[in-house]
């Protein structure tokens, strides 16, 4: 059926400021590593990103790799994105990324120049894109010069190829180095994408918001849920329509739901009812008290999860009395 998007998409969604650049991000944002690859159902996928645009989810999150196969998370994005979606591309902040594994021999991983601008030119014929808006050095590489890595980051924004660079993965003193590269080459970083939720805060302890506080970056943190551990799906067990049930998927398995884990969400759940809330929101809304946080880019399955995400924006503050007592059963 042909889609038309709501016209209220705008009306509630908070958006925010990227550190000190004028691009604003809606607080909750969706990525497509799991679940919009060949083995997905297209047709969830399509609901999925069509129900987040209605929402006033305006930003979209990629990778060169993100499949399986790799590469067919951009290819059905580009599919979306032509049959339905092509009118509002000045409405949509799409990002991808090269960094990991995406093909044979040396120029397929890492941070060479070459791997990085020809990764992306193949992101952009997945995509049927001429441009993305934020292109992304995925993880540092200790054998490139950061130099060229950041160079090739400028280039593409030269070229007309990405409108704005991120950094992923890289921890505080790389993100100083990198930045200042960048700051000098004239293409301000605005982005930078960490792993960070309740259950991993090595960004924390590695000052990363401070330091990206004081070079006006944006922190967009991956896998705010961890990977859906701190939600109510696992609290009466493993449900088989979940992460941790599917056997191929190598980056959340049954032993990481520990009873440790579940006991830590049952009484965070706890906090979460008195608020009216869901886990899951409040451990968006929990992320969302560092200054420093522009947005969260979340995974889904279901279109209903997208939903219950997005409704914590009308109760995204936590008081201070919440923030003592999450610290206190986060331990
Ligand atoms: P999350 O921590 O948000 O986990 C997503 C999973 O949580 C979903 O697939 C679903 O699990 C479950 N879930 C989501 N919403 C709800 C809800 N409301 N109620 C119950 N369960 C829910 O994020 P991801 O780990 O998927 O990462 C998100 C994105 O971050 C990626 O798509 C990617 O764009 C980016 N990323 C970036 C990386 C990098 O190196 N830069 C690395 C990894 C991710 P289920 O599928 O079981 O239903």
């Amino acid at each position: 059926m042909s889609y038309q998007a709501a016209t209220n998409r705008y009306q509630d969604m908070v958006y925010k400021r990227c550190g000190n650049s004028g691009l604003k991000l809606p607080f909750v944002s969706l990525g497509l590593w799991h679940n919009f690859g060949d083995t997905a159902p297209f047709d969830t996928a399509r609901d999925m990103l069509l129900r987040s645009f209605d929402l006033g989810i305006t930003h979209f999150d990629l990778a060169n790799n993100y499949g399986p196969s790799p590469g067919s998370a951009e290819t059905n994005f580009g599919k979306v994105l032509h049959s339905d979606l092509r009118q509002h591309r000045d409405e949509l902040i799409i990002s991808t990324k090269a960094g990991y594994h995406m093909w044979d021999g040396p120029y397929g991983e890492w941070g060479s120049r070459k791997y990085l601008i020809s990764s992306l030119d193949q992101s952009l014929k997945r995509m049927q894109l001429d441009y993305v808006d934020v292109f992304y050095s995925h993880r540092p590489d200790p054998h490139t010069p950061l130099e060229e890595t950041m160079g090739a980051l400028d280039s593409v924004v030269r070229a007309g190829k990405a409108l704005y660079v991120g950094l992923s993965n890289y921890n505080a003193a790389e993100t100083r180095r990198a930045a200042a590269i960048l700051k000098d080459l004239g293409t301000p970083c605005v982005l930078h994408q960490p792993r960070y939720s309740m259950f991993d805060r090595w960004t924390e302890e590695d000052n990363l918001h401070v330091e990206l506080g004081n070079l006006g970056i944006g922190c967009i943190p991956y896998s705010p849920l961890a990977q859906g551990l701190l939600t109510n799906k696992y609290l009466q067990g493993i449900p088989s329509d979940s992460r941790a049930a599917d056997g191929n998927n190598p980056f959340l398995n049954a032993e990481q739901v520990s009873a440790d884990k579940i006991a830590k969400v049952q009484a965070l759940n706890a906090i979460a009812q008195r608020r009216g809330q869901t886990m899951a929101q409040l451990a968006i809304c929990w992320l969302h008290r560092q200054a420093s946080v522009c947005s969260v880019i979340i995974g889904a399955s279901k279109v209903a999860q997208i939903e219950d995400i997005v409704a914590a924006q009308s109760h995204l503050n936590l008081t201070e009395g919440e923030i003592k007592e999450i610290e206190y059963i986060l331990g």
